[in-house]
């Protein structure tokens, strides 16, 4: 999310007349977006910010600014903190960004502007020409509230973008060679509930979908040019019997979903208020697995939430086998202020935290290894992207199940085209093939 908000900045200040520099050095504004969800992500960006501030003794007029969660959970503290950003600008604010640099030019300092929760943006949602894979969002904000989660104190209140303005935006992005999009909210199959996003003339559905974000599915997939559909991040609640239909019969959604566990101790999820048991969050993803076989489910965990026990612990880690799970971004709980498991004693000492951590990770590695020896000898689609990080001879691309798949190309491979690749090798994030 954050990603894309930064390339909406960019964006927006490209139209105003900027222009990249080719390194940071080189900058005259620089803006840092931060996230509030962890402590040492707030942490990273205050020193980042600090280093930033030094260089104005040597370059007094250069700009510095923030943007994202962290601005609109400090408000005027930032100021305090880093005396000498020029301007700090919240969640839902971003559209102002170019108007706040020129205000700094003309010698303003400490500018903040904050959203209210419900503040609905009415600045465009701006893309830079990035090739052929975007972002889009499709939902502002979070009602949810789990104890231990600060998004919803600083994104404000969930709000779903008319589906038309969706649509409109993607259809464009596909005029300009796109082919792969990713739908952003943080629970974004809630689409469509908390405000209407459909009009009576807009046309019904043609696979008779009710539910709002089936609806948009359909609607994206219809785009001409958009080969790929991707969201993030799902809720178990949103795996409803409509949308599992949707995702195994549309052309061009993709067959996975990244849906954010947790824990896998009842107890633990209750604390959390996720709204899910450990036998419900199964059943959402044996539906996915009954529908599509090849399907990939990546998650989120966090360990070392307040009195999770060694045995709770294990309950974690037995149902990311059972959850058979590609892939998975392991956090360390953080206390965040304000939230209401702040109030609970952060009673797992860091060494456990950073143990089970490893423990994860390495179960992780090992069942990624087990997972993706199974695809050895399948045939892979893969959208391609470019020429491989480790290994410029070779390309990668992205199999429909979000694995990157590393080949050797042809002179006729292109970027931003599906390809068909037979793997021949596996690594725990990695499946290795030949063209075919
Ligand atoms: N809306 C998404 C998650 C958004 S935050 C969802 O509900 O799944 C991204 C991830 O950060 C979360 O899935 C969680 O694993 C992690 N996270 C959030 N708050 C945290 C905290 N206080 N400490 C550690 N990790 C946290
Ligand atoms: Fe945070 Fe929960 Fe909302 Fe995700 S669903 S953003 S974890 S409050």
């Amino acid at each position: 999310m954050n990603v894309r908000d930064s390339e909406a900045v960019s964006a927006l200040l490209e139209a105003a007349g900027y222009r990249h520099a080719a390194t940071e050095d080189e900058a005259d504004l620089v803006i840092v977006n931060s996230c509030s969800v962890r402590e040492k992500a707030e942490d990273k960006a205050l020193g980042k910010l600090g280093l930033l501030c030094a260089t104005k003794r040597e370059r007094p007029n250069r700009i510095i600014g923030l943007m994202g969660c962290m601005a609109q959970r400090l408000g005027e503290a930032v100021f305090r903190r880093v005396p000498k950003l020029d301007f700090a600008v919240g969640t839902r604010r971003n559209g102002a960004i170019p108007s706040l640099v020129k205000r700094v030019e003309n010698g303003e300092r400490n500018i903040l502007e904050q959203s209210s929760p419900d503040e609905i943006p009415d600045a465009p949602e701006a893309h830079e020409d990035l090739g052929f894979s975007a972002f889009v969002t499709i939902l502002l904000g979070c009602n949810r509230r789990c104890s231990y989660c600060i998004v919803p104190d600083v994104r404000g209140r969930e709000y779903s973008r008319p589906a038309r303005e969706i649509i409109a935006e993607i259809s464009a992005l596909a005029k300009h060679g796109v082919r792969e999009v990713t739908l952003l909210g943080q629970s974004v199959m809630n689409y469509g509930r908390m405000n209407p996003v459909w009009f009576d003339d807009d046309p019904p559905s043609a696979g008779g979908f009710k539910e709002p974000f089936s609806r948009l599915l359909e609607a994206v997939s219809a785009v001409p040019g958009i080969l790929r559909v991707r969201f993030t991040s799902g809720h178990p609640s949103g795996v409803t019997d409509e949308l599992v239909r949707a995702m195994s019969s549309l052309p061009h959604i993709c067959h996975h979903l990244h849906l954010p566990v947790q824990s896998g101790s009842d107890r633990i999820l209750k604390s959390m208020r996720r709204g899910y048991t450990r036998a419900m969050y199964l059943e959402a993803c044996n539906k996915l697995y009954t529908a599509m076989p090849d399907f990939v489910l990546t998650t989120d965990v966090i360990v070392g939430y307040p009195t999770e026990t060694e045995a709770e612990f294990e309950e974690t880690r037995s149902l990311m086998y059972e959850a058979k799970f590609g892939n998975a971004f392991i956090f360390k709980y953080s206390p965040r202020p304000g939230t209401p498991s702040a109030a609970m004693e952060d009673d797992v000492t860091d060494a456990e935290k950073c143990r089970r951590d490893e423990v994860l990770l390495e179960d992780q590695d090992r069942r990624g290894q087990a997972l993706n020896e199974q695809l050895v000898g399948s045939i892979q689609q893969v959208l391609v992207e470019g020429r491989s990080l480790r290994n410029a001879a070779r390309w990668s691309g992205r199999s429909d199940g979000n694995k990157i798949v590393v080949f050797e190309p042809t002179p006729a491979v292109r970027e931003g085209t599906i390809v068909p690749v037979r793997i021949v090798r596996a690594a725990p994030q990695t499946l290795y093939g030949e063209l075919v």
